[in-house]
């Protein structure tokens, strides 16, 4: 099959037919097969990366089983690290041969090479190896948006963070014990209690076993946090909300337990002018000089050894359905990356 794949950037490369994670329905982690794709010269504003390691989120579930749909059939993933390979013709800023890195749509990143938008791809310094820079793109973000934006963490806050001992937690943990937070942290057994505690955890709460919300009163003196920090969604809801501080802020960021169920805004009201938001990284990232700040934030803190980027789990892509089960399965700690 020759010419399709051919890149004028590099004419005499050859370049094997490469192979990505399709979906044509939604569904169980069966849905994704590993099918080979044809991969073009870039657009006039994209770059082609070869990817070296590609992260797993939990927002790809979310894609996976329709609760965000996606226009299919469709590729998955958001997230990857790898060498830049060609570069459209208005791209001035990125060559062959550069170490890159991305977060965030367009969807695709669970594949050997793509194009996509350059202004979505940010240099990897070179302290930072692929599989680092894959685990640490999409959950450090959203760890920068959430801690240096939505609410800003500043030394003294009480913070509470829910599945402290997974990708988003590992991360959010160590930053906010780093700005000066007393961080408080859940999770659902021993083993991740330890973790979130070596990962800048002050106090950890087994919320599948205790009422966490009254715990957080016991600890905070009955005062409450100023901000929690829930990526569990369903199970945590309610608690979160009777966990803060009056004026308090609830980040209700993500559903690992499922969406959250319609509620009444009075009783933000009732439990003290509470503030509630639902924000996105996608929102956070919409403009490339925001992306570019909150990048150079999550690097500096990963340089200056503030954050530990803990990849505990690695799946070959074309195995990404045990990926996904297990993920769902809260056998997972910290990051996880896919080797294509
Ligand atoms: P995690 O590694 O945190 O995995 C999810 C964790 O949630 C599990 O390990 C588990 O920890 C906990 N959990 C609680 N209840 C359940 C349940 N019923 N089923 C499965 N897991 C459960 O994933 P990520 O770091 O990738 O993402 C964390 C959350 O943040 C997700 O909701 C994700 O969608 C959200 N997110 C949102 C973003 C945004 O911008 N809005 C961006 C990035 C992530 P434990 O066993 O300790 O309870």
């Amino acid at each position: 099959p020759g010419g399709i794949l051919d890149c004028q950037a590099t004419p005499t490369e050859e370049i094997d037919m490469p192979f990505a994670i399709r979906m044509h329905q939604a569904g169980g982690p069966e849905v994704m097969s590993w099918e080979e794709v044809e991969v073009g010269d870039p657009a006039p504003t994209e770059a082609r990366v070869r990817h070296a390691a590609v992260g797993l989120n939990y927002i790809d579930i979310y894609h996976r089983t329709g609760l965000y749909p996606l226009p299919l059939p469709s590729g998955l993933g958001l997230e990857a690290a790898g060498v830049v390979e060609a570069v459209g013709s208005t791209v001035t800023d990125l060559r062959p041969g550069d170490r890159v890195a991305y977060a965030g749509g367009p969807v695709g990143a669970y594949s050997q090479v793509r194009c996509l938008p350059a202004d979505r791809l940010l240099k990897v310094p070179d302290a930072i190896d692929f599989r680092t820079a894959a685990a640490m793109m999409l959950q450090g973000l959203t760890s920068a948006y959430l801690l240096r934006r939505t609410c800003r963490v500043e030394a003294g806050d009480a913070v509470l963070i829910h599945a402290a001992a997974g990708g988003v937690g590992l991360i959010a943990c160590q930053w906010a014990k780093a700005l000066g937070a007393t961080v408080i942290g859940t999770v659902s057994n021993d083993a991740k209690a330890a973790l979130a505690t070596a990962h800048g955890c002050d106090h950890v709460i087994h919320y599948t076993r205790e009422d966490f919300a009254r715990r957080v009163r016991e600890i905070t003196g009955g005062a409450g946090v100023r901000v929690v920090y829930d990526g569990v969604g369903k199970d945590t809801f309610a608690g979160s909300l009777d966990s803060l501080q009056t004026c308090g802020m609830l980040v209700s960021f993500g559903n690992a337990s499922g969406p959250v169920p319609p509620f009444d805004p009075l009783l933000l009201s009732q439990k003290g002018s509470l503030f509630l938001t639902r924000p996105t990284l996608m929102h956070y990232t919409a403009k490339r000089a925001d992306l570019v700040a909150l990048g150079s934030e999550l690097f500096d803190v990963v340089g200056a050894g503030k954050v530990r980027i803990e990849v505990n789990q690695t799946y070959p892509l074309a195995d990404v359905a045990n990926a996904h089960r297990d993920l769902e399965a809260r056998k997972h700690t910290g990051s996880t990356v896919l080797l294509p």
